[in-house]
């Protein structure tokens, strides 16, 4: 070790660099660090990333590190090895990228919250006392006498679980002076009683070779895809696999695109596995997403639930990574840092050496790609479990068909048969709000967005105009603001007018609405899934909610409404996102004994991939589509980046994007191809223009290499007034 080392921190930010720094009185913490840095004339916090023995200019001109601001490093090295390693793969500055991966407060120079585990001990005063001293008052008097074993004190909740109710016998000892607060060690805590964990259902031959794959990988790096159909035991098989790890000491971290959207999940996790359960998401307070984060970081969770994010807590002991819903479009962060949840997880294990488990029904083209060329093991669950027969699927030809309520009469027929024998009825329609267009009727003028390339969609409930895109909102005209005219007409039809429908053509049946509108209050969400459960909702309606993963066994019967607008929609991506979301819808029914009904109404029933997921499943499906992908050359054939810019002016994003294409073409390998610069799909949003370029090679390192060197000169480019650009790596959405 040299004697002058140089502190080198990462700072949040657009700059991507690291700044270096003597490290001054501070001494040598371990990299990982928050540290407080004199910054031009203020101070900012930092994160201490490495040390150098030299810096490229000299020594005596650098300034010191004022302080570090944590007791031990936030980030542990392999930590550090995988923000660093994101950070490059997604050309996103690492301080940003570092201050991303810590909950807010950690952000700011605010000291870490008390670490390890909330105890209680007996104050001096408290520990010359006898419990019969007490005996007026038995629950303190067992209080007392329980925490004279412990000098070293307990943890709260394991004084919880053992005694039973203590709030007030705890609040009395506290106002006598005998007990106070203490921190422990997370190693102090007993862990739950295993055989607390609920009885467990007997898995079938297929569920225990899954396990048995993935229980026999565990200490090394192994990708599993577990491609089990809905209703399958996905879930259970995660259990199993999870209290293994967790019985031998290690920790699970468990992704899921999106938690509001799993009540069920979270609750099995809860009841079935030793806990604490750390939950981290974005709807979470502050504070409890804080304490989520410490119970990861210290290791007092054994298991850590959370959405994409969470794919960067500290877990000093990760043994094992699922990601569940792996197809799910929400793993990926379209704003900032735009990283791929999951295809960080399966870097973070390759980087620990874990398994990594990546769960679904409908795999994305991706991973199967991965599968076929062998990086993938796949474990397979094609049955249900029970016994349960899977639905029946067929197409609806609608064209001429009298529709009422957008539903075609043999819909509506098969809606009576299903509520007649005591079955639920699910309906899919993936466009909230009344209806998406306002027009009139004698001028033709059309409800847009003034700030948008959109059209405004109705909303009556609350009646209001409201842009989809950028979210404004505006009052609902009374007359034509063209031609002062009184006819508007509403066209086409978002989940509130289906309600309304359905509400005229099924009197006295009762009906519940699921989409973002009609959950949007806190808690609205379980509330009307237990409302289904318990039979109290006969048909169910909503958007693509209904799909992500809840179960509804009362389900005989599940209706596609409108399936022709995605099927001709301009991403490449389309198709896919598709069959899966008719897949998923599928799975919702009939899961019980009862086999299922799923219909799909649509004017183009000859289209390929209907037929072929018709004939052959999502299997099959999948097989068609990556063939497709090949011949037109597109992921996961090869490996796309996509340079956005956006500007109040057209010219100006263009201009920005044209420049970016002059830099990059000296770059190019013969493998790089540049597309664009073109306007954007939604070519504007919330009053700016966008534009795009893409960049697209058959090879990822050749696609990383020019991108290494293609960044830097975005960051050095003349600044275009009003201009705005952001890279996406793997892009997700093309719009
Ligand atoms: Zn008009
Ligand atoms: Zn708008």
């Amino acid at each position: 070790m040299t004697e002058a080392r140089i502190a080198r921190v990462a700072l949040p930010g657009p700059l991507d660099e690291l700044f270096d720094y003597l490290p001054g009185a501070m001494g040598q913490p371990e990299p990982g660090t928050r540290v407080l840095v004199p910054f031009g004339r203020s101070r900012r916090v930092g994160i201490l990333v490495e040390y150098a023995a030299e810096c490229g200019c000299d020594p005596s001109r650098l300034k010191s590190v004022e302080r570090a601001l944590d007791p031990r490093p936030l980030f542990a090295p392999a930590d550090l090895t995988l923000i660093r390693w994101a950070a490059r793969y997604y050309r996103h500055p690492l301080g940003d990228a570092l201050f991303t991966a810590l909950p807010a407060r950690l952000r700011e120079s605010g000291p870490l919250l008390a670490s390890g585990v909330a105890g209680i001990r007996l104050t001096a005063a408290g520990a010359a006392l006898t419990p019969a001293e007490l005996a007026r008052a038995p629950r303190q008097q067992a209080l007392l006498a329980r925490l004279l074993e412990s000098p070293e004190g307990l943890a709260q909740r394991n004084l919880e679980e053992e005694l039973g109710g203590i709030t007030s016998a705890l609040r009395a000892l506290r106002a006598k002076g005998l007990v106070e607060s203490c921190r422990l060690e997370p190693g102090a805590v007993a862990s739950a009683d295993s055989s607390a964990v609920l009885a467990a259902p007997e898995l079938n031959p297929e569920q225990a070779a899954a396990l048995a794959a993935v229980s026999e990988a565990l200490g090394g790096f192994r990708p599993f895809l577990l491609d089990g159909i809905t209703g399958s035991g996905k879930t259970e098989v995660y259990i199993r696999a999870i209290a293994e790890v967790v019985a031998a000491g290690g920790q699970a971290l468990v992704m899921v695109p999106e938690i509001g959207l799993t009540p069920q999940l979270r609750e099995r996790f809860r009841t079935r596995l030793p806990g604490p359960l750390a939950v981290l998401h974005s709807a979470l307070a502050a504070g409890e997403r804080e304490r989520a984060w410490h119970q990861a970081a210290s290791g007092e969770a054994p298991v850590v639930l959370g959405t994409r994010s969470a794919v960067f807590v500290p877990l000093p002991r990760l043994a094992l990574i699922v990601v569940d819903e792996e197809h799910d479009p929400s793993l990926k962060q379209q704003e900032g840092f735009r990283y791929s949840a999951r295809d960080l997880a399966v870097r973070r294990a390759q980087l620990v050496g874990c398994p990594v488990v990546l769960g679904t029904a409908t795999p994305a083209l991706e991973t199967l790609h991965n599968v076929i060329a062998g990086r993938y093991h796949r474990l397979a669950l094609p049955r249900r479990a029970g016994g349960a027969r899977p639905p029946t699927i067929n197409l609806l030809d609608i064209r001429n068909q009298p529709l009422r309520a957008g539903l075609s009469p043999v819909l509506r027929e098969r809606m009576h048969a299903a509520l007649a024998t005591g079955g639920q009825v699910l309906l899919l329609l993936n466009r909230r709000g009344y209806a998406p267009v306002l027009t009139c009727h004698s001028c033709g003028w059309v409800g847009v967005c003034p700030d948008c390339d959109a059209r405004m969609t109705l909303h009556l409930g609350e009646r209001r105009l409201w842009c989809h895109h950028c979210g404004r909102i505006e009052s609902v005209p009374r007359d034509c603001p063209q031609c002062g005219g009184p006819d508007l007409r509403m066209l086409g039809r978002g989940t509130e007018r289906l309600e309304e429908g359905l509400t005229e053509l099924f009197p006295g049946v009762r009906i519940a609405r699921i989409d973002r509108d009609s959950t949007r209050r806190k808690g609205e969400l379980t509330r009307l899934l237990a409302a289904v459960h318990r039979g109290e909702v006969q048909i169910l309606l909503g958007t693509q909610m209904l799909a992500k993963g809840h179960d509804f066994p009362g389900v005989t019967l599940a209706g596609v409404i409108d399936l022709d607008h995605a099927l001709y929609a301009s991403d490449f991506r389309a198709p896919e996102r598709t069959a899966q979301l008719i897949v998923q819808v599928a799975g919702r029914a009939g899961r019980a004994e009862r086999a299922g009904e799923v219909v799909l109404q649509t004017r183009h029933p000859e289209h390929p991939l209907l037929q072929s997921l018709l004939r052959e499943g999502y299997g099959g499906f999948a097989r068609a589509a990556l063939a497709e992908r090949e011949a037109a050359q597109l992921p996961p054939f090869t490996y796309l980046a996509l340079l956005r810019a956006e500007a109040p002016e057209q010219e100006a994003a263009l201009a920005f994007l044209a420049a970016a294409r002059a830099h990059a073409e000296p770059l190019c390998s013969s493998e790089v191809e540049l597309l664009g610069p073109v306007p954007a799909p939604l070519s504007r949003r919330a009053g700016r223009h966008r534009a795009q370029l893409l960049v697209q090679c058959a090879q990822r390192p050749a696609l990383q290499h020019f991108l290494a060197h293609w960044t830097p000169t975005l960051r050095a480019l003349r600044r275009i007034k009003g201009v705005r650009w952001s890279l996406d790596v793997d892009p997700q959405e093309m719009v």
